[in-house]
């Protein structure tokens, strides 16, 4: 991809984020890795879903501006991002936005980590929260370094989510399937009739994602003893 596609993508993925009501305002913020040390990041004080490729704006992997047209200024979180690609180095793309179900269960501090559905098994493991930090305090990329290593999703307490991946697309379909987990495991408890997938039928999805090789970190793959805590699931579920 040259560098004004990944401009036009990144527009349209705001545009994707603001259309399903993943951010309101001029919330949420995208950023692209383009090179080693050269990274895209959207605007702050701009709707997402409105936003142009001449609005982006060129940093440093140290969040120095490298090349800017106007007055645009760099995302305020934008420390959070350089975070993840300071510890992941798999990582081109991250995406953050406030999705209303995930945010509820960051709002709640209730980790997404009940296996209900197939995909989200197999796509995400689970989704932890993160210890609560200011937006745009430097707590923030501090509360997120932890889960960096086996996990390609979070939920920032009280604040929102927080995916990132391989490519923007990828990032942003993290982002998509945290919501839908999230609305999901919402909507099944005040169904009160969701059947939990057994600890046998989560190993097996854990093993089919493991043959079918996708990119990406999974905590079904990470240190098991890290991944009870961080998950608080059954430590059955994560014995093989
Ligand atoms: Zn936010």
């Amino acid at each position: 991809m040259t560098e004004a596609q990944v401009k036009q993508q990144i527009c349209q993925i705001g545009k994707r984020m603001y259309d399903s009501g993943f951010v309101a305002a001029n919330d949420g913020n995208i950023s692209v890795k383009l090179s080693g040390n050269e990274i895209l990041t959207t605007p702050t004080g701009v709707s997402k879903g409105f936003m142009t490729p001449e609005m982006l704006v060129k940093v440093d992997m140290e969040g120095q501006v490298l090349e800017v047209a106007g007055e645009w200024r760099p995302s305020s979180e934008l420390k959070m991002h350089l975070k993840v690609y300071q510890g992941r180095m798999d990582v081109q793309a991250v995406v953050h936005a406030h999705p209303p179900y995930a945010t509820t269960f960051a709002v709640a501090r209730m980790p997404l980590n009940k296996p209900l559905i197939a995909e989200a098994v197999v796509s995400l493991g689970c989704v932890p929260v993160t210890e609560y930090a200011a937006p745009s305090t430097k707590e923030v990329p501090d509360a997120v370094a932890g889960y960096l290593e086996h996990f390609d999703a979070v939920l920032l307490a009280n604040h929102g989510a927080l995916a990132w991946g391989q490519d923007l697309l990828t990032a942003y379909h993290k982002l998509e399937s945290v919501e839908f987990y999230a609305k999901l495991t919402f909507l099944s408890k005040q169904l009160g009739e969701a059947q939990e997938l057994t600890n046998t039928q989560v190993e097996c999805l854990y093993e089919i994602r493991k043959k079918l090789a996708l990119p990406g970190r999974h905590p079904g793959n990470c240190c098991k003893a890290e991944c009870k805590v961080i998950c608080k699931r059954k430590e059955a579920l994560l014995d093989d």
